[in-house]
C-alpha cells in the first residue's frame, strides 16, 4: 500500500485510502503505532482552510477573526492559527501566556470572561491587547481603577446579553438573561456612560456571545437588531464604538447531515446586516473556536477489552475516557467513532465504547453498530474542539499526546505526560513518610516508571 507523504498526492482531511484512514494523506495506524493511544491527531490542512474560509469570507469589509483559544489552545495549533494572522479571543491569563508565546499579536486580542482578576487584568494591560469585553459594570471600574494603578488606559467593549435563544444544547447557550454572561440589555447604557466618564477606559466596541453550535443565522439576525439598536440609542448621547463583535457559536455537523451553520454563509450574513443597519461604519470582530478546529481532530484510542454483557449492549473498553475528551459526560455529545484500519463492519450486537475511568458517566459513545475486538484501534471523530482543551488529570491518568500532520507528515505537539510530572508540584507534608526516597524505594519508582514508558512503545 502506498501511503506515504511521497508516493501519494497531498490530500486533505480524513479519509480512507485503501480502506485506512488518513490524515492529510497519513494512516493513522501509523500514528498509534508511533505514539501510542490515547493520541489526538490534527490535519494541519483542515484547520488553515477553516480559519482562510472566514478571514476570506468577509471580502473587503474590514474585520478581525478572533480564533477562540478556548476550543484548543495547544500550542502547535495557535502557532499555525498566529501564522495565518489571527486574531484571538482570550478567557485567562494562561490562554493570554499561551498566545503570546505562539506568536500571537496582542493587538488582535480579545479577552473574555465573567470572573477577571485584577491580575489578569494587569497582565492584559501588560500585554497591550486590543480590548477587554467587559462583562460586568463592577468589573468596568475594576478595569479603570487597575489602569489608573498602572497609569494606562483600558480598551473596553461591552459584552451585551441581548436576550437571545440560540435554540442550542441549555449547557452551552449564553446569550439568554439567565445566564451569567454579559451585561444585561437595561444596563448596557449606563455602562457606556459610565465608561465615557471614566478616565483610564478608552470606549472600543461591543460585543456579543449567544452560545455554541448554532446552526441557524436567526438568532444571529436577532442579535444584530438589539446591538445596532443600542449603538443608535448610545450614537444620539455622541457615543460611538470603532468595532463591534458578534462572538463565536457556529455550529458543525458532529452526524453526517447534522444542520451546520458554514463560515461564508455566517459571515456574509453578518457583513450584510452590518452594511445594511449599523448606524455607522464599524469594524466586524467574530470568535469562532470549536468550527476552527472540532473537524480538523481525531482521538486515537485503542480497545482493551471488549467485555459481554448480559444486557443489551456488549461493553467496549477503550485506553481513552473522559479525561482526554469529556463532551460525551458532560453534554451527552455524539462523536463518530470508526476503527482505522478499516471501514467500519456491523457488529453482531451493539457496543457502548466506554473508558477505564472510575464514572459510571465515563463514555465515549453508546449502543453503536460496529464490530471491535480487543487490539483495533478506533478513531474518536471531530474531536478537536473542547477536547484536549478540556483534558484533565482524574484517576491520575498522563494528558495524551497530541500530533499534527504538517506537510503530509507526523510532527508531535505534545508529549504524551509523564507520570512523575503528575505530582511534580507536589510536597509531602511534615505527618508525611518524607523523602528524599532512600535507594530502594527510588530504584522501584524508576523501574515502574520504565515499565509505564516501554509499555506505551
Ligand atoms: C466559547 C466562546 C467562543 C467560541 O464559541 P464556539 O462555539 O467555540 O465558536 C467565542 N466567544 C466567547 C466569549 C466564548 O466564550
Amino acid at each position: 500500500m502506498n501511503t506515504t507523504a511521497d508516493t501519494v498526492a497531498r490530500r486533505t482531511g480524513f479519509e480512507r485510502i485503501d480502506g485506512e484512514l488518513c490524515c492529510d494523506g497519513f494512516p493513522l495506524s501509523e500514528v498509534a503505532r508511533l505514539h501510542a493511544t490515547p493520541t489526538y491527531v490534527y490535519s494541519s490542512e483542515l484547520i488553515r482552510e477553516k480559519y482562510r474560509r472566514y478571514d476570506a469570507a468577509f471580502g473587503d469589509t474590514a474585520h478581525l477573526v478572533c480564533y477562540a483559544a478556548k476550543a484548543n489552545s495547544t500550542m502547535g495549533v495557535l502557532g499555525l492559527l498566529a501564522a495565518e494572522g489571527a486574531g484571538f479571543d482570550i478567557v485567562s491569563q494562561g490562554e493570554l501566556m499561551r498566545v503570546l508565546h505562539a506568536g500571537g499579536d496582542p493587538k488582535r486580542i480579545v479577552f473574555s470572561g465573567v470572573g477577571k482578576t485584577r491580575s489578569d487584568i494587569a497582565a492584559g494591560l501588560a500585554a497591550g491587547i486590543r480590548c477587554f469585553n467587559v462583562e460586568s459594570l463592577a468589573e468596568l471600574e475594576r478595569i479603570d481603577a487597575v489602569a489608573r494603578e498602572l497609569g494606562v488606559v483600558a480598551p473596553v467593549s461591552m459584552r451585551v446579553n441581548p436576550d437571545v435563544d440560540p435554540h442550542t444544547n441549555a449547557r452551552i447557550a449564553t446569550g439568554l438573561k439567565s445566564a451569567k454572561f454579559g451585561i444585561a440589555l437595561r444596563d448596557v447604557k449606563d455602562a457606556y456612560r459610565r465608561a465615557a466618564e471614566l478616565a483610564n477606559l478608552r470606549v472600543e466596541g461591543i460585543s456579543c456571545h449567544i452560545g455554541s453550535q448554532v446552526s441557524d443565522p436567526r438568532p444571529y439576525e436577532e442579535m444584530t437588531e438589539v446591538l445596532f439598536a443600542l449603538l443608535r440609542e448610545l450614537d444620539a448621547d455622541g457615543i460611538r464604538v470603532a468595532h463591534v463583535d458578534f462572538g463565536g457559536g457556529a455550529a458543525v455537523a458532529y452526524r453526517v447531515g447534522d444542520p451546520e451553520l458554514a463560515p461564508e454563509a455566517l459571515v456574509e450574513r453578518l457583513a450584510a446586516l452590518t452594511k445594511e443597519k449599523a448606524p455607522y461604519p464599524v469594524e466586524i470582530l467574530i470568535e469562532p473556536g470549536r468550527s476552527i478546529v472540532a473537524e480538523a481532530g481525531v482521538l486515537l484510542t485503542t480497545v482493551e477489552y471488549v467485555k459481554p454483557m448480559e444486557a443489551d449492549a456488549d461493553c467496549c473498553i477503550v485506553d481513552a475516557s473522559m479525561t482526554e475528551l469529556i463532551r460525551p459526560t458532560l453534554y451527552d455529545a455524539w462523536h463518530r467513532i470508526e476503527p482505522v484500519a478499516h471501514p467500519a463492519r456491523a457488529g453482531a450486537k451493539p457496543v457502548n465504547i466506554v473508558g477505564p475511568v472510575c464514572e459510571s458517566s465515563d463514555w465515549l459513545g453508546s449502543r453503536r453498530e460496529i464490530e471491535v475486538a480487543a487490539g483495533d484501534v478506533l478513531a474518536v471523530c471531530t474531536a478537536g474542539a473542547y477536547g484536549m482543551s478540556m483534558a484533565s488529570n482524574y484517576n491520575s491518568r498522563p494528558l495524551p499526546a497530541e500530533v499534527m500532520i504538517e506537510k503530509g507528515l507526523p510532527t508531535t505537539l505534545r508529549e504524551r505526560q509523564d507520570v512523575l510530572e503528575l505530582f511534580a508540584a507536589e510536597r509531602a507534608p511534615e505527618c508525611a513518610k518524607q523523602g528524599p526516597l532512600d535507594e530502594e524505594a527510588f530504584e522501584r519508582v524508576n523501574r515502574v516508571r520504565l515499565a509505564f514508558l516501554n509499555a506505551a512503545r
